[in-house]
């Protein structure tokens, strides 16, 4: 199956019993038991549910893994993925990783005694030099947020496999239609599925994916034990729009790269971060690993002041957190998604005060562009 069919017809499609071509949803908490101990397969939701189990299914083929966990939030499933661990143990990750992540690892996993140190992961001689007797996890982001740094999948493979450390991968700017991580060696991918894979700025979700069956036992136990599950109805709304990711990844894909050309053509722009430019640092990696660059683009205007009358006067980009969904987004990463980080290190890591951010959506590319034009004028 090529990966649109895939996205239609993976995983469990519809309801045997009743021929419904959509997968039902088991708005239910409890299973009945024939007799005490003897069930279907289903004995109580947090365990398990048909409509989430769908959903795990679905997304367990699109990554190329053969086991899918659904949870409430990508920061519940990153925790839950985090609880693999150890105290005592310590874990590498990408330096500029999601803030939500930055502050798990930071504020919370830090009191269970899980040590951590963030690392240029797109320098693998830095990822090697920072392993310690103790690390026995390798955490990366690819691309990155909002600097869509790259990191090499295969290389982060190799210093895992040498070093036994677990390959996390969070994959939500990618999405598994353009990128699988598991292809390249990683044992666990996860997602964010609030952003390209709901993909309507309507569900909060997270999604994790692993190959190997052990991996797969534990982590079934953590989800179990540790509850912090998704319900049927937004198990079931992810399937729909798991349907149309890859349309909708492309039509995303197309309209990012139209509105690069654009931003490159104004003289109002000067840095422009998108892996899908040949001068972007991580491009040939990007397209080496990745078959698509996505629809994430910053670009700095100069200021602060320049970059807030351009979110005052767009139209059509909703000034929101948040990103992947059919709406374009526009944000300033350093006061809104960045604002925690101090002034110094967001500027040692290059997010300056005129940076912006955008997350393409499915407009029509001539509304967005001659919106971005006159908002820079
Ligand atoms: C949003 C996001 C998360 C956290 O997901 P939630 O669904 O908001 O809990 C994790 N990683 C990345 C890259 C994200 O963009």
């Amino acid at each position: 199956m090529k990966r649109k069919t895939k996205m239609v017809h993976g995983g469990i499609t519809g309801d045997e019993r009743t021929g419904a071509v959509s997968v039902p949803i088991y708005q239910v908490s409890t299973y009945k038991q024939e007799a005490a101990g003897k069930h279907t397969g289903y004995e109580y939701s947090r365990t398990g549910n048909p409509t989430r189990h769908a959903l795990e299914t679905v997304i367990a083929d699109l990554e190329n893994g053969s086991t899918g966990f659904a949870f409430g939030s990508g920061m519940a499933a990153i925790t839950s993925v985090m609880m693999l661990m150890n105290a005592g143990d310590h874990i590498l990750m990408t330096d500029d990783v999601y803030g939500g992540s930055y502050r798990l690892t930071t504020k919370v996993l830090n009191r269970f005694n899980l040590d951590h140190t963030f690392v240029d992961t797109s320098d693998p001689a830095k990822v090697e030099a920072a392993i310690k007797p103790n690390t026995k996890a390798l955490f990366i982001e690819t691309p990155t947020n909002p600097l869509l740094k790259i990191t090499d999948l295969k290389k982060m493979s190799t210093i895992a496999k040498a070093n036994n450390l677990l390959l996390i991968v969070d994959n939500t700017f990618a999405t598994p239609y353009w990128q699988q991580p598991i292809d390249f060696g990683a044992n666990i991918v996860v997602h964010s599925a609030t952003k390209y894979i709901g993909g309507h700025s309507d569900v909060v979700s997270g999604l994790v994916v692993v190959k190997d069956d052990k991996i797969a036992e534990d982590l079934h136990f953590i989800q179990n034990s540790v509850g912090g599950i998704l319900g049927p109805q937004d198990s079931w709304l992810l399937m729909r729009g798991i349907k149309t990711l890859g349309l909708r990844m492309e039509a995303i894909e197309k309209n990012a790269h139209q509105l690069v050309e654009f931003l490159q053509s104004s003289s109002k722009v000067s840095t422009i971060y998108y892996p899908g430019i040949t001068s972007h640092k991580g491009h040939d990696v990007a397209k080496q690993q990745a078959t698509g660059f996505g629809g994430m683009i910053s670009f700095d205007v100069g200021s602060a002041e320049k970059a807030d009358q351009v979110l005052s006067k767009v139209k059509y980009f909703t000034l929101a957190e948040s990103l992947g969904a059919v709406e374009s987004l526009i944000s300033i990463p350093a006061k809104m998604t960045h604002a925690s980080i101090p002034k110094d290190r967001r500027h040692e890591l290059g997010i300056t005060d005129g940076l912006i951010r955008i997350s393409v959506g499915i407009e029509d590319i001539e509304d967005l562009i001659e919106d971005l034009k006159e908002a820079l004028e």
